[in-house]
């Protein structure tokens, strides 16, 4: 039985690479200063994990933006406008200067008279990582360009004084993960022009003396069609022609392989990963077939290495036992469920007590810690009186106990409720029909009202005071002062732009789930478990670990204090639970949907108070709803009705004469309309100003009641839109929905724009408002 890993999270465990990528971006440290930060993460990686007990240790896992990225350049995959760059490179330095080219692949590139963009990114799979979407032509050629792999190799293997495995990401996902950019052909039509290419790679390693590789082939977590699997079929039993020695692991995660398990198990490779915490039931389900009879070796990934809990060891020890007694110790390897990029470094780097708490940090387990359960599980099957190994497992135990048991975790109060729910709480009073000609009646606002999707800039003022009070440089009294001098502000500026709704500008919060984190019980906060979200970006999500409950309302103060500024309605301003879920880290110890539907209830209770409170619109964020969509379309149904239901949940409670809104920000509904307009939502505000409002059609096609706000200000530009192409965008909209169902906004919050163009922004929608309504 072996002990191996899929990946290590590259940022370093204080966020060293961060911190190097961006002062090296900004000229403030060399060429070579960033390599060496690169290198002593890598080095400390391959000894960490060497130390750990894994014997297995992978290289080529290191990334200095995006793993996607770094196979691109490896297989000489550059898109036509960087040829330039590469070009340039070549002459002279050949090896260092791909860095500034995959750099500009990567974040884009203006300088020397060229202006490229950067290649687009895009969620890896159902994780909040995102990687950089390889680009292909009809013409696309493939050559191995870069030599990153086998350097890596080389440094793992002196450092560890044995091989390393390498880590590819497969032919097949390579390819079914980018993008054509042209039309009239399909990219896996590239994978004879590709193959070559990875064999290439593949002699390398294997003269520098490698033994298993490791090639990931996510894709095979998601439906395919005939032709795909074909590809995974043609590409492995090529690659075992050419390569007869060398041992290759085929890795998928996050999913069962499903439907497309007999593909997996047909495959002549020498190791089949399973994600044996996304799909528990697939090692079962494997040993039911003649894949016992065969000599491939299962890896098992029976550690989350999505999630931070403690394993539960004795259960994994149960799962290995039942792989032991069909296929026997030898064909057996331990694993994490995938890499380990997605959890924090280690758990050892909490100090602060006011974080996590002794109690709740002896639950947990980050990416350092994982390693000690995979080896732990080794040592337990090889030595089963190890001394060290049986002391783990019972303190892992006493863990376990400890958290079932913990008075932290369960709150019978929250339970009950949970267990009380009925059909009508989901229900609001009356139907949207009946409350649509109240609302109006109570709000009186025009035809196309303009309002805003809640933050105003945050200004380095506003971050500075907001760091200054967490530091205990000013008091909460000081704070708060600030705080309602800005909101006052933002009441005032609104007033005078001529907007219809108004927002109190969110200038109390750091983060739209943060800030409700940390005001309900069952959340914790780590003070350095930072997760790579792309290239230097990391984000740190709050951890759930027990039943959610709100304490006291969270943002009743702020809402009543800018209602009590002016006439206009001030919109409540929520994030949906579906949304706090999904960016944060959930407890394991009961489903998903039930910690959502708690964070509902909290959510419901808040609403119901702003309401009382005099607030007449709230509007409730679901961006997250579409992340949280299952890999696999079968599931999709399941999950939408919880999630929507929590979402019912949040909004329901109120009269009908109160006017709940959502937002979402992304650019496809069309799949999902069903569940957004099951969501009973009296407005809805969209991303739609790139599209040119192409994204109304899902909902015209479905004849969508409700109001609509369709974004006609992109905000992720510094650009102001001019009043004439935002009366365009509205008069698109008017075209194909009725008039009096359309509102006018922004795309999203303008919490990363500034002041100046803002102004001028919102006054140009203002008056695209205004002409639209005497277009009518
Ligand atoms: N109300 C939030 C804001 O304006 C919504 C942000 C979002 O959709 N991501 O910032
Ligand atoms: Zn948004």
């Amino acid at each position: 039985m072996i002990a191996h890993n899929l990946g290590y999270p590259r940022i370093g465990s204080h966020r060293e690479l961060k911190r190097a990528s961006e002062q090296f971006w900004a000229n403030k440290i060399t060429r070579e200063q960033l390599q060496d930060a690169g290198r002593r993460i890598r080095q400390d990686n391959w000894l960490t994990q060497q130390q750990a007990g894994i014997t297995l240790v992978p290289c080529n896992d290191f990334s200095f933006y995006d793993q996607v990225l770094d196979m691109s350049l490896t297989v000489g995959a550059i898109p036509k406008r960087f040829r330039p760059l590469l070009a340039q490179s070549t002459e002279a330095q050949p090896a260092t200067d791909l860095l500034t080219l995959y750099f500009a692949m990567a974040r884009g590139y203006q300088q020397d008279g060229l202006d490229l963009k950067a290649m687009e990114m895009t969620k890896w799979f159902d994780t909040n990582y995102h990687y950089i979407v390889p680009e292909f032509t009809a013409d696309q050629t493939f050559t191995l360009l870069s030599e990153k792999v086998f350097d890596e190799f080389g440094e793992a293997k002196q450092t560890l004084g044995t091989a390393p495995k390498p880590v590819l990401l497969g032919p097949v996902s390579y390819l079914l993960l980018g993008k054509e950019k042209e039309t009239g052909f399909d990219r896996l039509d590239l994978l004879d022009r590709l193959l070559p290419v990875y064999e290439a790679i593949l002699t390398r390693l294997q003269a520098q003396g490698a033994d298993w590789i490791q090639l990931d082939e996510p894709m095979l977590s998601l439906d395919l069609t005939n032709d795909q699997r074909a590809a995974f079929a043609k590409t492995y039993n090529q690659l075992r022609v050419q390569f007869p020695k060398l041992k290759l692991l085929l890795a998928s995660y996050f999913e069962c392989y499903g439907a497309n398990l007999n593909l997996a198990i047909q495959l002549p490779v020498d190791a089949l990963h399973l994600d044996l915490v996304r799909c528990p039931n697939q090692l079962d389900d494997i040993l039911q077939t003649d894949f016992i009879h065969k000599q491939t070796r299962l890896s098992l990934g029976v550690v989350d290495g999505r999630n931070i809990w403690l394993n539960d060891l004795e259960r994994s020890q149960k799962t290995i036992q039942r792989a032991v007694e069909k296929i026997g110790q030898n064909r057996i390897l331990i694993a994490p469920s995938c890499s380990l990029v997605h959890v924090p470094c280690d758990l050892n780097s909490e100090t602060n007590e006011q974080g996590l708490t002794p109690d709740i940090k002896q639950w947990m387990a980050f990416a350092r810690q994982k390693l000690d359960e995979v080896s732990t599980l080794v040592t337990l099957f090889r030595e089963p009186t190890n001394a060290q190994a049986t002391a783990v497992l019972t303190a892992n135990r006493a863990a376990l106990v400890a958290r079932r048991e913990s008075t932290l975790i369960n709150r019978p109060a929250v339970q009950a409720r949970l267990s009380q729910l009925t059909e009508k709480d989901a229900q609001r009073q009356g139907e949207f029909a009946e409350r649509q000609p109240l609302q109006h009646e109570r709000l009186q606002l025009p035809l196309f009202p303009t309002t805003t999707i809640g933050s105003f800039p945050q200004t380095e003022t506003v971050r500075a005071n907001r760091a200054k009070f967490k530091k205990g440089e000013i008091t909460l009294g000081q704070y708060e002062d600030f705080i309602r001098a800005e909101t006052e502000r933002a009441i005032r500026w609104q007033e005078e732009v001529g907007l219809d709704v108004l927002v109190h500008g969110e200038f109390e919060r750091n983060d739209m789930v943060e800030y409700f984190g940390e005001l309900l019980d069952g959340f914790a906060f780590s003070e350095n478990g930072w997760v790579q979200s792309y290239g230097s970006r990391c984000v740190k999500p709050p951890i759930i670990y027990g039943d959610v409950y709100r304490p006291e309302p969270m943002t009743v103060r702020w809402s009543q204090y800018a209602q009590s500024l002016t006439n206009k309605p001030v919109k409540g301003m929520l994030t949906g639970p579906v949304t706090i879920l999904q960016w944060s880290f959930v407890r394991d110890d009961q489903p998903r949907r039930d910690t959502c539907l708690q964070i509902a209830l909290a959510i419901h209770d808040e609403v119901v108070d702003l309401e009382e409170a005099g607030i007449r619109v709230i509007q409730i964020d679901e961006p997250a709803i579409r992340e949280g969509l299952p890999l696999r379309k079968e599931n999709w149904k399941t999950y939408l009705d919880w999630a929507v239901r929590a979402f019912r949940i949040s909004a329901s409670g109120v009269q009908n004469d109160t006017q709940i809104h959502t937002h979402m920000c992304y650019s496809e509904f069309n799949d999902m309309i069903e569940a957004i307009a099951n969501m009973d939502a009296d407005v809805i505000t969209i991303e739609t100003s790139r599209s040119q409002m192409e994204l109304l059609d899902a909902f015209v096609n479905f004849n969508y009641p409700y109001e609509i706000g369709p974004g006609v200000y992109d905000i992720h530009s510094p650009r102001v839109p001019t009043v004439d192409e935002m009366v365009d965008l509205l008069q698109k909209a008017t075209n194909v929905l009725p008039a009096r169902n359309v509102w006018v906004n922004p795309d999203c919050g303008l919490k990363t724009r500034r002041w100046a163009e803002t102004t001028e922004a919102l006054k140009n929608m203002v008056q695209a408002a205004q002409t639209a309504r005497e277009l009518v």
